[in-house]
This record gives structure tokens, C-alpha cells and sequence, in this order.
């Protein structure tokens, strides 16, 4: 199966070459030629490994051998048997993607994408090693390095910004195990890292580090990473059917707290191949550019980026989009056109059209601070349902969306952290702590709400620090050359 950029629809590749390649040459998104056809009903029949097997299989067609890799990447490092289960609380299902070995919905996918790598690679006959270079401002590098430990043939080194993560993500990182991990603290902030890490890509580009690795990265723009994503909207859908709550074709709302716009392309993927998907709510904080998107058309990033109690949603460029400008138009050249003027501009507006369109599949909704906090309150104390900040911000919004348009189909909320990894929020949420120690506030909310610390955050904080080591900017690069 053949993907090619979002920009220019020549120079396709198939489907193993686009996720070594990640991005595309010409700086654009890889997006398959046509959709592969999936038996929707047979999927939905299935257990969520069988699911994972056939809608990645269906995906990346080029990578051999998909249940085996989807064995290795999931079996035994969920605590869900079922990976991603759902959760009736009140009027909403919830759909917890926070099972994995890090506690966070990206584990979906990084653990599936160091198996897809693996094996594109001996697909492609690439000989030598590749290196994952990742600036994270906290949950990403986590998840990442244990998708990628000790993975044969892979080197992952992840830069987070010395002081800018919270006690909790820095001991995670801190206490990496592996033989290929290499995690530094950097003097500066996430952007400082983030630019460390892209000025690293352009000056090393394609050839090799003096350790003789290729440089690639493990964020969202990679089509390995959000093809594991599609499974557990189907998955959320066959509990509902297997439930009772809903027949067979009948429509499901899904509410996803929005960063990167990769989680609920997702769910427009999934819509694509069948999955009876009605309105796809897009969940912003503060940083609600997207809202403002879904309702005027125009995109506009010439605004400050707030940092809110939703941390990983604190975006202001959401890569992901331009997938999707693709796929409702199909026009490389508006997408390259639209995509030059937010690099040269920082905004641009769609044509009508095509906003019409956007506005037919989507949703916009934001939820500041204090509103998410009262949510997390509320919906502990009506439904005895603990929710994390990001995943607050998405109930919040599926409220006003039911309110505001009265549409009664089925509402799917996606929860995407464990209420743990962002324990001051969260208790601030239910009772006034002042304790300064973010370890003794975990502690504090497992007594109070009753609801089951994860084991990976409850042992963190007394695992041996391996990496402490913290380098000034000019460091990154002379570090990753001798990797
Ligand atoms: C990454 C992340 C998001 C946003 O997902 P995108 O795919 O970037 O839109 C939401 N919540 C949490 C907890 C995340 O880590």
C-alpha cells in the first residue's frame, strides 16, 4: 500500500518505508493512497489483540507478520487484559487508554511503534541502528524509553528541560532501566529542547552519527504511531454493542482532550474504514486554537501558549491537522500552500468548503482551568469517577456539546492519563492540600477516593536513579553525534 506527503502526491513509498521515513522529504505528512477496506462487523467480533492485528495489518500492509508484532508489543505490559476498557460513568462511556506500562495514552502506540520500526527495517534490509532523538515536556519521553528499551538494532535519547517536569515525570525518566536508553536534563525550557532536537535533525540529516545511527523520531507525525490508535475506537464501539447500549450501525459520539490533533484523527481514520462514528468532539484547554479553528475556519497561532493543569494539550501547532486538511480535499497543493503561510504568517484561513466539511465531522469545545478542576469534583461526587485534568477537560466539553446542540447519540469520552500523574491537580480538585511533596499528595488521593494507585507510579520513588546528569544546550548535539 502506498502513502505519500500530504504536500506533494509523487514520490509515494510503501507503507514499511513510511515509518522508517516518519516525515516526509519535503516536510509533509505521509497519508495512505486510497483507504484500505476492513470488514467492520468481523472486527468488532473480535478480541483487541485480533483487533490491533487486523486494523494495523490493514494499515501498514508492507509490515509482515502483525500478530506477532502486536503480541510483543502489548502482551503482558497492560494491566487491562483487554488493554483499553470502557467505564459507564454517568451519561458518558469512558474509555481508559491509561493502562499501559507508563501510565499514559501514549503507550498505545509507542509500544507498538518500536515493533513496526523493528521490523520495517529488516523489511527494508537497513543495516544500521536507529537513533530516536525526543524533546519531551514529560509524558512522551516516559513513554517512549519503555516502548523502546532494550528494543535490538534502536537507540532512543530523550531530552526533557531540567526543572520543567514534575516530580513524578522526572523520577519516571530518571529511573529508566536499559541498554539503549539515554535520557539528559537540559539547561532551559521545553522549547530550548525541542529546538536542540530539531536543529540536531537539520544538521545531521540523513547521514549517519559518528555512533553510526540514523536519526528518526517517535512523535505523532509518524504513521506507525497512529495507526495503533484506530483499534481502541473500535474497540470502545464493540463494548458498547457487547453491552446492549447500542445496535449494530447505530452512530457513537467520541470526545477526545486534544493536543497534537493525532488521538482523534484517529477516530476520523476509524470513521473512514467503517466504524459508525457520529460527531468527533475536539477538547481544547485554554490553548483553544483548534476551537476557534472548527468554528471560523481560520487557524491562528499568533497567540501565547498558556500553561494550564492539562499540560500535555498546551499546544499551539497541531501537527496532525494537516493530515486531515489532506484527506477532506485530497488537494497536495492547498495543504502545501496552507502549511507555508502558518510557517511564514502564523495562521491561515480554509476555504469555505472546506470548513463546512470540517464542521460536518467535528466539534469544537474548550475548558479552562478552573472549569476542569470543578469537573473533576463534580464527577467524582456524582459518579464516583476519578478523572485526570486532560481527561476533565474532555467531559467538560462533551457537556456543553450535549447542551448546546441536544444531540442524544451515545457519547464516548476518552481518558487519556491516570489520575495519578498529575496528582496536585487533581486532589487540589477534590479538597485544599498544601503538602509540597507531590509523592505524599498520591498517597493522599488513594486514601481519599479509594481508587488503585498504578504499581509503576506507586514504586517510582524508590527505584534507583540511573540518569542524572544535566547538560547545557550547546551539549545536545556533541552527545548525540557519539551515540
Ligand atoms: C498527548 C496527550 C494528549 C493529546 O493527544 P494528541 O494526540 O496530541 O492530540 C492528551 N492527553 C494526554 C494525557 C496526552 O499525553
Amino acid at each position: 500500500m502506498l502513502y505519500h506527503s500530504t504536500r506533494n502526491q509523487e514520490n509515494a513509498v510503501d507503507s514499511a518505508q513510511a515509518v522508517l521515513n516518519g516525515l516526509a522529504p519535503d516536510g509533509g505528512l505521509y497519508v495512505p493512497e486510497t483507504l484500505p477496506r476492513v470488514d467492520v462487523e468481523a472486527i468488532l467480533n473480535m478480541d483487541t489483540y485480533a483487533m490491533a492485528t487486523a486494523i494495523i495489518g490493514a494499515m501498514l500492509p508492507d509490515i509482515p507478520n502483525m500478530d506477532m508484532l502486536v503480541e510483543r508489543a502489548y502482551r503482558g505490559k497492560f494491566t487491562a487484559e483487554d488493554l483499553t476498557p470502557t467505564v459507564q460513568a454517568g451519561d458518558f462511556t469512558v474509555l481508559e487508554l491509561f493502562h499501559g506500562p507508563t501510565s499514559a495514552f501514549k503507550d498505545v502506540a509507542l509500544c507498538m511503534l518500536p515493533q513496526l520500526l523493528t521490523a520495517a527495517k529488516v523489511q527494508k534490509g537497513m543495516q544500521e541502528n536507529i537513533l530516536i532523538l525526543t524533546a519531551t515536556s514529560g509524558d512522551t519521553g516516559k513513554a517512549a524509553l519503555e516502548g523502546f528499551k532494550d528494543v535490538e538494532g534502536i537507540k532512543i535519547c530523550v531530552f526533557y528541560p531540567h526543572g520543567g517536569v514534575s516530580k513524578v515525570q522526572r523520577a519516571q525518566m530518571a529511573t529508566q532501566e536499559g541498554n539503549n536508553v539515554t535520557v539528559l536534563a537540559v539547561e532551559g525550557n521545553f522549547d530550548d529542547a525541542q529546538t536542540g532536537v530539531k536543529n540536531i535533525f537539520a544538521t545531521v540529516g540523513n547521514e549517519l552519527t559518528d555512533g553510526g545511527a540514523r536519526l528518526s523520531t517517535a512523535n505523532s507525525i509518524n504513521i506507525g504511531r497512529l495507526a495503533p490508535q484506530i483499534t481502541y475506537y473500535f474497540k470502545a464501539y464493540s463494548d458498547l454493542l457487547h453491552r446492549g447500549t447500542i445496535k449494530m450501525g447505530e452512530e457513537v459520539n467520541f470526545c477526545v482532550p486534544t493536543g497534537n490533533f493525532g488521538d482523534i484523527l484517529a477516530g476520523y481514520l476509524a470513521k473512514k474504514l467503517g466504524l459508525p462514528v457520529g460527531r468527533l468532539i475536539c477538547a481544547s484547554n485554554a490553548n483553544n486554537v483548534l476551537t476557534d479553528f472548527i468554528n471560523t475556519g481560520l487557524y491562528d497561532r499568533r497567540r501565547p501558549l498558556h500553561k494550564t493543569i492539562s499540560p500535555s494539550m498546551d499546544i499551539l501547532v497541531s501537527s496532525n491537522l494537516e493530515r486531515l486538511l489532506y484527506l477532506m480535499t485530497e488537494d497536495a497543493t492547498l495543504v502545501a500552500e496552507l502549511m507555508q503561510k502558518l510557517n511564514k504568517e502564523g495562521f491561515y484561513q480554509v476555504p469555505e468548503q472546506l470548513q463546512n466539511a470540517i464542521r460536518a465531522e467535528f466539534w469544537g469545545g474548550c475548558c479552562d482551568d478552573a472549569k476542569a478542576s470543578q469537573t473533576i469534583g463534580k464527577v467524582f461526587a456524582q459518579n464516583g469517577y476519578l478523572c485526570d485534568t486532560h481527561t476533565a477537560t474532555g467531559w467538560a466539553v462533551a457537556e456543553d456539546y450535549r447542551a448546546q446542540t441536544g444531540d442524544k447519540r451515545p457519547m464516548v469520552v476518552l481518558s487519556t492519563a491516570s489520575p495519578y500523574k498529575f496528582p496536585a491537580a487533581v486532589l487540589s480538585s477534590l479538597e485544599e492540600n498544601n503538602d509540597p511533596d507531590e509523592f505524599a499528595k498520591m498517597d493522599r488521593l488513594e486514601v481519599l477516593t479509594g481508587v488503585k494507585m498504578p504499581e509503576n507510579l506507586r514504586t517510582v520513588r524508590h527505584k534507583k536513579e540511573l540518569h542524572t546528569e544535566v547538560i547545557a544546550k550547546e551539549e545536545m548535539l556533541p552527545k548525540v553525534l557519539h551515540l
